[in-house]
């Protein structure tokens, strides 16, 4: 068998150093089912990480639908073809009635890139705001966007950022509406700032989430202010759902628990299990009027082989009440993760929707000094015990979890008896 440290130096001399590769011991995976991954030497890994795979690694009814179209056609959208349609329908479905119109493509950055120009158009302006600590994807546009990576050349003057809604480290200490209004009235700064520099605002992007930001338990009121905020002066509130979407929060949408509706949904990650294929939702005029300005096309979006593998995903998720099971068990691991807390100093919070958890760690729970350095440790040393996980945040010290949607009471017992031991060891 290859060795790891043959495939890490073949894989810098071809794809060159840079190239961001998990854990200082890098796992070579052959083989996945369901929430376990194997590796070259037959090790086996319960995947606490990977939200792609939403309804589980190689799920044969995705595998299926995927060979029999595969064998059949695969063309693009220019002809006519029945898959796409039947995928439209069922997708819209999911979602508020006002969402109506569907437009397919293949990332997640291709889908906010379109959202960014279907909000340009129709609002005319073209400022958009976006929190400190996130990450919207790698096009031109929608890298000026995520502030994880500074894009080449800086930000453009169309750019404003707003600090994220941290519910741990609240700014002035503050609470509640209080608390959600501070964060709002960010939103308010960067809109003005924009009109001082002649420019309207086109519109805001999140993850209703957070996740990217840490995964905050959002103040109250702060999405419906926020969005209220945007309309208020021209824009659109665009909801990125490429993490957030699919049941990963225990409902099919994370904006669903604000209970708004946002004018713009992007889609991608789970959308496919795997198979890359990537979304905008939005509503019907604003879709339509865009398309009165720009004829988008998109090679690869909405092929019948990527229509045939989304609709088998959104089968077997309702087939297997997945969106059920990610707020069942995600209630249950999040019980965990709490008494864990109690016994473990190093957990500063423990914050969690549906399968997605962040666990925040500090060095003093007084002084919430973010413990970075002991987080990649317990990443690195979970993955010998062989669980898969990862960290995020503004301050790289939130372990990051968001397994497969069949993710099980048992997987959860051997993940919280593991985590238990490294963080004892820790
Ligand atoms: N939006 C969010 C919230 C993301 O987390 C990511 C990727 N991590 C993207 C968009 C970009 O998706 P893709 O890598 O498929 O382009």
């Amino acid at each position: 068998m290859t060795s790891v440290q043959t495939l890490v130096e073949r894989r810098e001399r071809l794809l060159g150093p840079g190239n961001p590769l998990f854990y200082d011991d890098p796992v070579h995976l052959v083989r996945g089912e369901g929430v376990w991954l194997h590796d070259a030497d037959n090790n086996r890994f319960l995947d606490c990480y990977n939200n792609v795979p939403c309804v589980g690694h190689c799920h044969p009814r995705v595998v299926k639908a995927l060979c029999e179209q595969a064998s059949q056609l695969n063309t693009h959208t220019r002809y006519l073809h029945e898959n796409i349609l039947d995928y439209a329908e069922r997708l819209l479905a999911k979602f508020d009635a006002s969402l109506d119109r569907v437009a397919l493509a293949c990332t997640g950055s291709e889908a906010n890139d379109l959202a960014l120009r279907i909000a340009r158009v129709n609002s005319g302006g073209e400022g958009f705001i976006c929190t400190n600590a996130t990450y919207h994807g790698n096009t031109t546009a929608v890298a000026q966007l995520s502030s994880i990576f500074e894009p080449i050349g800086g930000y453009g003057e169309h750019i404003r950022m707003v600090r994220w809604p941290d519910s741990y480290r609240p700014i002035g200490g503050l609470a509640g509406d209080a608390l959600a209004d501070a964060y709002v009235d960010e939103i308010k700064a960067a809109i003005e700032s924009l009109e001082r520099s002649g420019l309207r605002l086109a519109g805001m992007i999140a993850c209703p989430i957070f996740a990217n930001e840490g995964l905050p338990d959002v103040p109250r009121g702060y999405m419906e202010k926020a969005i209220a905020c945007v309309r208020d002066a021209g824009g659109l509130f665009i909801a990125d759902e490429v993490q957030s979407g699919f049941g990963r929060t225990g409902q099919w949408w994370g904006h669903e628990q604000s209970g708004v509706v946002p004018d713009i949904v992007t889609l991608g990650k789970p959308m496919g299990a795997g198979h890359p294929i990537s979304g905008v939702v939005a509503r019907g005029a604003l879709l339509d009027n865009y398309r009165r300005h720009e004829m988008y096309f998109n090679t690869f979006g909405g092929n019948p082989v990527s229509c045939a593998v989304a609709l088998a995903v959104i089968d077997v998720i309702d087939d297997e009440d997945l969106v059920a099971n990610a707020a069942a068990i995600g209630r249950y691991v999040l019980d965990g993760f709490t008494e864990l807390q109690a016994k473990h100093e190093l957990i500063g919070d423990v914050r969690g929707r549906g399968l997605f958890f962040g666990i925040e760690l500090v060095n003093d729970r007084e002084t919430r000094e973010p413990a970075a350095e002991r987080a990649r440790t317990i990443v690195n040393a979970m993955r010998h015990k062989g669980v898969l996980m990862s960290k995020i945040g503004e301050h790289d010290n939130v372990l990051k979890l968001r397994p497969p949607l069949c993710f099980s009471r048992d997987n959860a017992d051997f993940l919280l008896a593991t985590l238990d031991e490294v963080l004892a060891a820790v």
